[in-house]
């Protein structure tokens, strides 16, 4: 059966994906043209994967790029509490300023953690450019390090979302827009 069929609800479409994404870059790239050494983007695999390739490829400036993994949701749709890193980085962030790329923020649990092992590794500052934000199920706030910015391309209503790097039991990552799933899929 044809992957479109799995979605109840498009709720962003490649099209309103791709000119959002035009927009964070240079927002990004002129926030942070000056700073010296250039800032490291850090992408939260695997949710990110799509976002961060398609952030960075726009990105006006001489960055590095690396990967964090935190580990925190179970196949279903509830956080299973604290995440811990499970994969480090491999580029230096010390006196660096860093911008932490990730899908979405829904109770902040993950981008705390990232964030605390960030500044624990000497980041002169730690920005968020999250694709998705859900603000309405906050349980923690996101504590930025030094000047850090927070960026977002949309807020996102209170439905678990899948599509465009985010999954349901790791599937659907590869679908190239945002949506809903069909309840039967939720299964
Ligand atoms: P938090 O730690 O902020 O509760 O959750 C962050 C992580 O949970 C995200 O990076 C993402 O991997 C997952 N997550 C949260 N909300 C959703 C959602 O609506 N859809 C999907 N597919 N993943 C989500
Ligand atoms: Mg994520
Ligand atoms: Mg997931």
């Amino acid at each position: 059966m044809a992957l479109n069929s799995h979605i109840e609800q498009v709720l962003w479409t490649e099209d309103q994906i791709s000119r959002r994404v035009s927009e964070l870059a240079s927002q990004i790239s002129d926030d942070f043209r000056s700073a010296s050494p250039p800032p490291v983007f850090v992408g939260v695999a695997t949710g990110a994967f799509l976002f961060f390739a398609d952030l960075v490829r726009k990105i006006d400036l001489p960055i590095a790029v690396d990967f964090v993994r935190a580990q925190s949701y179970g196949s279903g749709t509830q956080s299973n509490g604290a995440p811990t890193i499970s994969l480090d980085l491999k580029v230096d962030v010390k006196d660096h300023h860093v911008i932490l790329v990730e899908d979405i923020v829904d109770t902040g649990h993950t981008l705390s953690s990232v964030i605390a092992h960030l500044k624990s590794k000497g980041a002169s500052s730690v920005s968020v450019c999250t694709f998705l934000d859900k603000p309405a199920r906050r349980k923690v706030n996101v504590q930025l390090v030094g000047k850090g910015k927070f960026y977002r391309g949309f807020e996102c209503p209170d439905y678990f979302v899948v599509g465009y790097g985010m999954d349901f039991a790791e599937l659907y990552r590869n679908l190239p827009y945002i949506g809903v799933l069909k309840p039967e899929y939720y299964k």
